[in-house]
């Protein structure tokens, strides 16, 4: 299979040595205008939706973003790929700020940083065969494959991803679920892209067939050296095929670091309260370990709290979260001790073990 799937993407030379940065993030801001009125559409606010993300992305490496319902993850996917633009902040592929390109520049960049979407379901057009869906990028992007050669390449993408390459003329609705997804991910291959942005990939998809999904997309990552950003709502979805994982809320990331390090010592309250809220098998590891319970509703992003965001519903809050915004940075109490290694995370007073009981009671009013 392997020499056919190099085959069936563009020549595109030999990838850089993993650990290099393929993609860096500073600072990325998304504000949707909240406005008033149908015609005059007076502006009377913004949704923040992204407030200030920065990460990097190393080559052949897997980045998992995680973060409850409309706290922006989508909204830094469509920023990644150039769905959206930015409001200020920069996106540098290999060095350069592709947030600011348009027209020839903006088109050759994007062939390199391609998006799988949620729900396979609605995200692929019911009227076309499942070749036209996987072949269109060819259509933007006609240099990767001349007309004469798509369909063998697009049979060669369906074999790729575990497909029948004799299923080319047919259309969605004839396949599963995890089928559909297999075809959305063929598409995202078809221009030989370095990094995949994979916004909820298996969300709409039964547990059963979510590993399934996902053991494909980490043997399709060995073998063409993809770069991953991987979103869920769910902690448990990215652990397994996540190298990093950042944590959002309301629009920040509030933790960063290696998979073991978030999942093992988290040290911020909202990872800590996400991580307990994760059923565990083991029943006795179960019953002993203390349950979080966030209180509150998750507040508007088109009016965050001051200071720390999540300083509403924090079980640590103290005055000076609502005073000053946590950098996204190791804490000051471990940055020289010994011990896991130390990683970033936007507390003042954050602490490596979930030091909560299980009734945090009412969250301090600021
Ligand atoms: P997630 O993917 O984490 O659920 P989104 O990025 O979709 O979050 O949305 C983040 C916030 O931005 C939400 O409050 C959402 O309602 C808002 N939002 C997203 N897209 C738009 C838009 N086009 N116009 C206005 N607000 C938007
Ligand atoms: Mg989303």
């Amino acid at each position: 299979m392997a020499d056919a799937a190099r085959g069936a993407t563009a020549a595109a030379g030999p990838r850089d040595t993993p650990g290099e940065t393929v993609l860096a993030v500073r600072d990325l801001v998304k504000h949707y205008p909240l406005t008033q009125g149908v015609v005059l559409r007076k502006q009377i606010g913004a949704v923040r939706a992204v407030d200030g993300v920065s990460f990097d992305l190393a080559g052949g490496e897997t980045l998992g973003i995680v973060g409850e319902s409309g706290c922006g993850k989508s909204t830094v996917a469509k920023l990644l790929v150039s769905l959206e633009r930015p409001t200020s902040g920069q996106i540098l592929y290999r060095g350069e700020d592709i947030s600011k390109l348009s027209g020839r520049a903006l088109k050759a960049v994007r062939r390199n940083i391609q998006m799988v979407f949620q729900d396979p379901y609605t995200s692929l057009n019911p009227r076309m065969t499942v070749g036209d869906i996987i072949g269109e990028p060819f259509e933007i992007h006609p240099e990767v494959a001349p007309k004469g050669d798509r369909r063998r390449k697009v049979q060669e993408l369906l074999d790729v991803v575990g497909l029948n390459p004799e299923y080319i003329n047919r259309y969605p609705h004839q396949f599963s679920g995890g089928q559909r997804q297999r075809i959305g991910i063929a598409r995202g291959l078809a221009l030989n892209p370095e990094v995949i942005v994979a916004d909820e990939p298996v969300s709409a998809l039964d547990v059963s067939v979510q590993a399934q999904v996902i053991n494909l997309m980490e043997r399709l990552q060995r073998d063409f050296g993809l770069s991953y950003i991987f979103i869920a709502h769910d902690l448990s979805v990215v652990r397994h095929i996540s190298d990093r994982v950042g944590v959002m809320y309301l629009g920040k990331i509030v933790e960063l670091g290696t998979d073991t390090e978030i999942y093992e010592h988290p040290t911020h309250p909202y990872t800590q309260a996400l991580l307990s809220a994760v059923p565990v098998p083991d029943p006795e590891l179960s019953n002993r370990r203390e349950r979080i319970i966030l209180t509150g509703d998750v507040p508007s992003p088109a009016d965050p709290p001051s200071g720390c965001r999540f300083r509403t519903r924090c079980f640590k809050a103290e005055e000076r979260c609502a005073l000053e915004v946590p950098p996204l940075a190791v804490p000051a109490v471990y940055r020289y001790a010994e011990g896991p290694a130390h990683h970033d995370s936007a507390c003042f007073f954050a602490e490596d073990r979930p030091a909560v009981t299980s009734h945090p009671g009412e969250p301090p009013q600021h």
